[in-house]
């Protein structure tokens, strides 16, 4: 019982954090999307850091993954924006590893997604 309590906060916790990052991503726009390019690709000529990813669908990632969520590749901190993204995504990862403890998130993650597939 003690344990589904605290799954469940740690839940609430992610749902912030995932939420928070998300806007601080939005803000800044650090990857810095066109079309199907991000900054890394036309700076690099690679793809990008979701290539691979078995989780990424045709519309871009199918899940709400805080770990990715909380990274950046090092090629955004070459402008402004995406030095502020990171310093601010550094931030919210000392308190995602006091919340949620990042070993843990992708258990949550998988929680999650188990539990709104029952729900449909
Ligand atoms: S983190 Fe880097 S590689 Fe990943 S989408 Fe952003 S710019 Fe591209
Ligand atoms: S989980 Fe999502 S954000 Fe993370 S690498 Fe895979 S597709 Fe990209």
């Amino acid at each position: 019982m003690t344990e589904r309590v605290s799954l469940k906060v740690v839940a609430q916790n992610y749902d912030q954090l995932y939420a928070e990052g998300q806007e601080i991503l939005k803000n800044h726009n650090p990857c810095k999307w066109v079309d199907d390019t991000c900054w890394y690709m036309r700076e690099n000529n690679e793809p990008h850091c979701c290539i691979g990813c078995n989780i990424l669908g045709d519309t871009g990632c199918t899940t709400r993954n805080l770990g990715c969520t909380l990274w950046l590749c090092k090629a955004v901190s070459a402008t402004p924006d995406g030095r502020k993204a990171a310093a601010e995504l550094k931030e919210l990862k000392a308190r995602a590893y006091e919340q949620v403890g990042l070993n843990v998130t992708e258990t949550v993650r998988r929680t999650r997604e188990v539990a709104l597939a029952c729900e449909k």
